[in-house]
């Protein structure tokens, strides 16, 4: 019992959960903030957080169009919107109609897949997928995350998309009607797309139905003075003077395409919002621009390189080209940051989780003997364990968990986090903290081969193999 408690100690050091919140900024790669000179910004969901009525919207305007645009069975109707089904990163296949999380190893977490609204048992998911958990890496490696089989959703507008899915698919199941999956695939993603499309969400803004939530980015703003599309959402945020702010206001880039091709020139847009047909030879401060490219951006502003510092929500249609192509660092806004790390700052959670690395030692160890009673109780520590993982997992997201970890693995969602960003945050007022030629230094964490097991350490100078008796012991 000595051994154990001060083994916790060891495992998780008093206060260490305090130091976890949503303001701090987290860094990936080392990145000096003296070194930035341009500050760059995406809009929706970066600079502009919406709150969570957004999202109702989208799913109710996106369902009821399916039902009169695409004639679905108006029942569908009487589904209203789940705010804490899906979470982002997700996968979902689009011929067998499941959702599902994939780890960086690019397997399915077992107990993670929904078909509808309703959780498929393992011994279906390994029947639907020749046996093992693992997808292949050709249907669901699109760079942007749009593989031929399987999409992986990765903007904050996916959840209602999501959760829309989920209730389309379940209305049919539950109803016994015959449909195919990949229709209701596209007719879903088109109607969300209408949303967009059609410009209802920039109606709700201007109706004032959905105003970003957050007021705190004028002081951002102000604070890194910065270089960097939406008149009323910045009003609102910024004040009537939000272009002073920037030295290059661009709209409508269409990104990712902005980064990869250079074919669309930039056009100015005059005072009433109308294009202009002038060639643009130079980007002028208070002036707003539309489309454009990349390309054309680095010629004209000659800001390339380390000295940029970009911010978006997207990992992909943001960050990745940035990063991998022109050597922008990059910042990703994870607003999930603010719940998950909640989470796992509570004492629950330390308890879970300390007592299920013990137990994984313990198990590690009493495998190799064979003996009948050490059997008995490896499976019942192999049953405990799995509870415990279950539970874990359940504190994040019933259905799916934390979006960074599946049981025991980064998620697919966390390795491309850690790829293509610097640094993350919860929301762009986290750089409130922080002066201006702050250094984020990554913590180093220890790799498999340099880090022992807990368990070593708590049986070090114990014995190298411990006998059933003095595990139970320890328990
Ligand atoms: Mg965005």
């Amino acid at each position: 019992n000595v051994l154990f408690w001060l083994s916790w100690f060891n495992l998780i050091p008093p206060g260490a959960c305090k130091s976890l919140n949503s303001s701090v900024i987290y860094a990936n790669n080392e990145v000096d903030l003296a070194e930035v000179d341009i500050y760059g910004f995406d809009y929706d969901y970066t600079l502009a957080q919406y709150s969570n009525a957004l999202n109702t919207l989208i799913y109710n305007t996106a369902r009821d169009f399916l039902v009169e645009h695409f004639k679905y069975p108006e029942e569908i109707k009487t589904y209203d919107y789940l705010p804490n089904f899906a979470v982002r990163g997700l996968h979902y296949d689009i011929q067998k109609g499941l959702l599902m999380k994939i780890d960086a190893f690019h397997y399915i977490q077992p107990g993670t897949v929904y078909r509808g609204l309703t959780p498929l048992p393992d011994e279906e998911v390994l029947d639907l997928y020749g046996g093992t958990f693992h997808v292949p890496l050709q249907q669901d490696s699109g760079f942007y995350g749009k593989g031929p089989k399987v999409k992986q959703f990765m903007d904050i507008f996916s959840i209602p998309e999501m959760t829309l899915m989920a209730v389309a698919n379940d209305f049919f199941i539950t109803n016994d009607i015959e449909y195919d999956p990949v229709h209701l695939f596209k007719d879903v993603s088109e109607a969300i797309g209408m949303v967009h499309i059609k410009g209802y969400m920039y109606k709700w803004i201007m109706q004032d139905l959905a105003l970003p939530s957050d007021s705190q980015q004028a002081a951002v703003l102000k604070k890194v003075f910065f270089s960097g599309s939406r008149d009323k959402g910045m009003r609102h945020m910024v004040g009537e003077n939000w272009r002073d702010f920037f030295d290059v206001v661009i709209v409508q880039a269409d990104k990712p395409h902005f980064f990869t091709d250079c074919i669309k020139p930039f056009r100015r847009l005059d005072g009433n919002g109308d294009l202009r047909w002038e060639k643009i030879t130079s980007l002028e401060k208070g002036q707003i621009y539309k489309q454009g490219n990349l390309f054309d951006f680095l010629r004209l502003t000659g800001w390339r390189g380390s000295k940029v510092l970009y911010f978006g929500d997207h990992l992909y249609s943001d960050l990745a080209d940035l990063m991998l192509r022109h050597g922008w660092r990059t910042a990703a806004i994870v607003p999930e940051l603010e719940h998950e790390t909640k989470v796992v700052s509570a004492h629950r959670y330390a308890v879970n989780l300390t007592w299920l690395q013990a137990l994984t030692g313990l198990m590690e160890r009493l495998q190799i003997h064979r003996d009948a009673e050490s059997r008995d109780v490896f499976v019942e520590w192999q049953k405990e364990r799995e509870e415990l993982r279950v539970m874990t997992k359940n504190l994040f997201n019933p259905q799916f968990g934390s979006i960074f970890r599946t049981l025991h693995n980064p998620t697919y969602f966390s390795r491309r986090l850690n790829r293509f960003s610097d640094i993350y945050m919860a929301s762009l007022s986290c750089l409130l903290n922080y002066d201006l030629s702050y250094t984020f230094y990554p913590r180093r964490t220890p790799l498999q081969h340099e880090a022992p097991l807990w368990m070593d350490q708590l049986c070090t100078g114990c014995m190298k193999t411990p006998h059933l008796e003095d595990m139970a012991n320890i328990r």
